[in-house]
């Protein structure tokens, strides 16, 4: 199955994970709001590293959602990624606000009371994004052969928005009710307002992520999660009476898991997609290679390998040779028996072959039709011809049993060639004088192996011996 998106199914284990996760949320969520309303006190620490990783999360969960936007056309990963985005940019503010780092070193007028109304479009802002994303999905998701054109169309219209909300915020051109005090305490805005709202915005992403993505992939299980995590935050918040509470605490936790449970699903995801793409490429690199039939390797992966082998060679100034094989009067087997009763013979002769194949730089390749060549890398003449021999006796010495019962015996003609190669053209004439013996072998009556002629060799050693009375050509060489 081609790799598009990230479909991943989520199978049992990510199941009971997700199960245990909205437990613990649950529990935890139950445990903050009785004991939530304990006092605390601020911690720029942990204010710090949860500012950093909200946002890291969510950019990286962004722009994940982002590509799998671009490359599938689904506006459902477009708001989702959207979704993050508007929590990456107002999260680090909010925060910041929170600890008065923004308004103690600027000429910013905002400070805890723009706070929670920040809180408040991010709390708000982020269900609704994800209700529309997934009102965009369902059996017949809205898709867009211009994903880039709208990816830019709609994060320009969002970062338009957000430029507002912050501005708005920051420079105090607004001036929003108050809904903390400066005890810290909330006020009823807050507990019975604004906290509702967001548990109401939550609750309905959760049931739109429920209903239309039914945890059918590893985005939308953790999603819901992600949502019900929210959903919990927003209760707790206001169970919590005041900022830097148990409870308070307790919700920025949830704020967390909220945040990082796409994250990690989306990171799984890509890991899981990585390691099927590597097999997927192992597996076409083998299909590429072989040749179907007889599976040996097939005539691609033989000259790649004879460029390689006649290279090293070349280099480590040793000897190669070459087994070239044809079956005898093979038109007329086929004329007789049938073409696939000839792909079956075919099959026969090969599996001969792969009998003697024992070293692993060793290539035996079907080198098209009923000839078959065997690459054989640091070989001499003489094991190769003595190898050869072996191939030639175990295909005459194996009858090929026809479908009604009945034998023939099948033999094949070979001819071997060895050389130490000085040039990457040294290949053509391993095979050119490879050929000629087993012409040669055809000639002198089938079923034999022979060497290229006394003159192939003699031609051979002349031009060698030009090359060895010209140092320039040796080191060209
Ligand atoms: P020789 O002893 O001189 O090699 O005689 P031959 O008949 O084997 O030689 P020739 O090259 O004339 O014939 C090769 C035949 O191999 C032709 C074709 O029908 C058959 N052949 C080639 N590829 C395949 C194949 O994939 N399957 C089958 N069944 N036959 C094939
Ligand atoms: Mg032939
Ligand atoms: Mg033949």
């Amino acid at each position: 199955m081609p790799v598009r998106q990230l479909d991943i199914q989520p199978g049992t284990k990510q199941y009971i994970s997700i199960a245990i996760v909205s437990i613990i949320l649950l529990l935890g969520s139950g445990w903050a709001i009785v004991n939530g309303t304990a006092e605390g006190t601020v911690s720029p620490s942990f204010l710090g590293s949860y500012g950093t990783a909200v946002f890291i999360f969510e950019v990286i969960t962004s722009l994940l959602l982002l590509s799998q936007f671009l490359r599938t056309g689904r506006f459902t990963y477009a708001f989702l990624s959207m979704a993050y985005l508007w929590v990456a940019l107002i999260s680090p503010v909010q925060i910041m606000l929170l600890n008065d780092t923004i308004s103690l070193t600027s000429s910013f007028r905002a400070g805890g009371k723009e706070a929670s109304w920040l809180w408040t479009f991010w709390h708000v802002g982020f269900p609704v994004i994800i209700a529309i994303a997934l009102g965009l999905n369902g059996s017949n998701p809205v898709i867009t052969h211009r994903p880039v054109f709208w990816a830019w169309y709609l994060y320009t219209a969002e970062l338009i928005i957000i430029a507002i909300v912050l501005s708005f915020s920051l420079f105090g051109w607004v001036s929003f009710p108050e809904m903390v005090g400066t005890d810290n305490q909330f006020g009823n805005l807050l507990t019975q307002v604004i906290g509702p709202l967001v548990a109401i915005s939550c609750a309905a992403a959760l049931f739109m992520v429920v209903v239309k993505g039914r945890f059918q992939t590893d985005i939308y299980a953790w999603l819901a999660v992600a949502m019900l995590a929210a959903f919990c935050e927003g209760i707790v918040s206001v169970y919590s009476g005041s900022r830097f509470s148990v409870g308070w605490y307790a919700a920025r936790v949830l704020s967390l898991i909220s945040s990082g449970s796409v994250f990690v699903a989306l990171l799984l995801d890509t890991m899981a997609l990585y390691l099927r793409v590597i097999d997927q490429n192992r597996e076409l690199r083998k299909i590429a290679s072989i040749d179907k039939l007889t599976q040996l390797s097939n005539r691609r992966e033989f000259d790649e390998r004879l460029a390689e082998e006649i290279r090293r060679a070349t280099r480590e100034r040793k000897t190669m040779s070459l087994i070239m094989l044809d079956i005898d009067f093979f038109k007329s087997f086929n004329d007789s028996y049938g073409h696939q009763t000839g792909d079956k013979c075919l099959e026969q002769v090969a599996a001969s072959i792969r009998k003697f194949i024992s070293r692993p730089a060793d290539v035996a390749a079907r080198y098209g039709g009923e000839e078959f060549a065997v690459l054989l890398p640091d070989t001499a003449e003489h094991s190769a011809f003595e190898l050869a021999e072996d191939i030639r006796k175990d295909i005459s010495n194996t009858p090929f049993r026809l479908a009604d019962g009945d034998h023939v015996t099948v033999t094949a003609s070979l001819g071997v060639s060895s050389l130490t190669p000085t040039s990457v053209s040294d290949g053509d004439e391993l095979i050119k004088s490879a050929d000629a013996a087993l012409y040669l072998a055809k000639r002198s009556g089938r079923n034999r192996v022979q060497r290229p002629t006394r003159t192939w060799h003699s031609e051979r050693q002349e031009q060698e011996a030009k090359v060895d009375g010209h140092p320039e050509i040796l080191r060209k060489g």
